[in-house]
């Protein structure tokens, strides 16, 4: 049978590739629980740079499958993510998992701060590769280490990536320490602006959504990740509603499972639909824009293979491409060069 065009450019903005790795596994718990007594133990055991390259091509070459052709990781030993996306041919923008404490690639939040500078340093000109300032979240960063990892962002006009608003726990937690939600904490502390994306967002209020439509900050959608651990579901129509800019991302395979924007945005449609009783919310064509250039757009690009991003949102407009797949979701038949 011959396959049919789609021609647009996928973007999977929030993920964490060599977790394909850890598929499959601690299945059905919490995201507290799956962190820090599954996941982390596992990663603390396995992760090497070997590991992550090998992984992050498999996550890749799932990814090119797919049709996504920009991604947006967040890891350790990232220079080998940059290694296996340059391999692959796939735009990746790298951010080296920043945390307070040891992790797999660096020993303390100052070595991999300088890792980081290191990586903008060496990926300063390169066709496929930048780099990102990716501090984990506010409840594994201390303020005075978000503020140090701002800096290093604003220094090389770097995007900072970030977990943020992802459970009712992160909320509780940041109220209590902080007398804010984690929103109005990182606006306070000056880390929201136009080049920070913000993976999750589960739970915003009225005020949060005002204040990152203000700040220009944009809004990563991780819906099969939120709904398999239980986190919760996105005001993702209300966000819209208020002109934020909502983009999508797989998170990684552990809480996924599968490397699939295509899936993400079918969730992300479904879930506003059936939590609102209101079928016309999240329209096929506005997550077709979120699949794409609304992900390009969060992740610095200003143009892509020859289009700039108002091209190819005209092309949306005319519907050139199929959009039926959305639903039909039949990925096999489409061709994706
Ligand atoms: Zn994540």
């Amino acid at each position: 049978m011959k396959k049919q065009k789609f021609s647009l450019p996928l973007v999977n903005c929030h993920t964490h590739g060599a977790m394909v790795a850890f598929r499959g596994l601690a299945e059905d718990l919490a995201l507290q629980e799956w962190l820090e007594n599954h996941i982390w133990p596992k990663e603390r055991e396995h992760v090497k740079p070997s590991f992550v390259y090998k992984n992050t091509k498999k996550a890749i070459q799932e990814m090119q499958r797919n049709g996504i052709k920009v991604f947006s990781d967040m890891y350790f030993f990232e220079d080998e993510v940059a290694r296996a996306a340059r391999e692959l041919k796939i735009h990746a923008l790298i951010g080296e998992g920043l945390l307070d404490f040891p992790t797999p690639g660096a020993k303390n939040f100052d070595v991999g701060l300088k890792i980081t500078e290191s990586l903008i340093k060496k990926y300063k000109n390169d066709d496929w590769v930048k780099v990102a300032v990716a501090p984990h979240s506010i409840y594994t960063v201390s303020k005075k280490n978000l503020i140090k990892a701002k800096n290093l962002a604003n220094k090389y006009g770097a995007i900072y990536h970030i977990h943020l608003a992802e459970t009712k726990k992160e909320i509780e937690d940041c109220k209590k320490t902080h007398g804010l939600t984690p929103t109005q904490y990182l606006d306070k502390l000056g880390m929201l602006d136009k080049k920070t994306i913000l993976a999750h967002c589960v739970f915003l209020n009225d005020e949060d959504i005002k204040i990152i439509k203000k700040r220009g900050a944009k809004i990563i959608h991780c819906p099969l990740s939120n709904a398999k651990l239980g986190s919760g579901i996105a005001p993702i129509s209300k966000i819209m509603k208020e002109g934020a800019s909502v983009a999508l991302g797989t998170d990684g395979a552990a809480s996924s499972n599968r490397m699939d924007i295509w899936e993400a945005g079918k969730i992300a449609a479904l879930l506003q639909k059936a939590k609102h009783n209101d079928p016309t919310l999240l329209p096929v064509k506005e997550v077709i824009k979120m699949m794409t250039i609304n992900g390009l757009e969060a992740l610095g690009f200003t143009n892509f293979e020859g289009k700039t991003l108002k091209e190819l949102e005209e092309e949306i407009e005319k519907e050139e491409n199929n959009f039926d797949y959305l639903y039909s979701h039949n990925i096999e038949q489409l061709d994706f060069k």
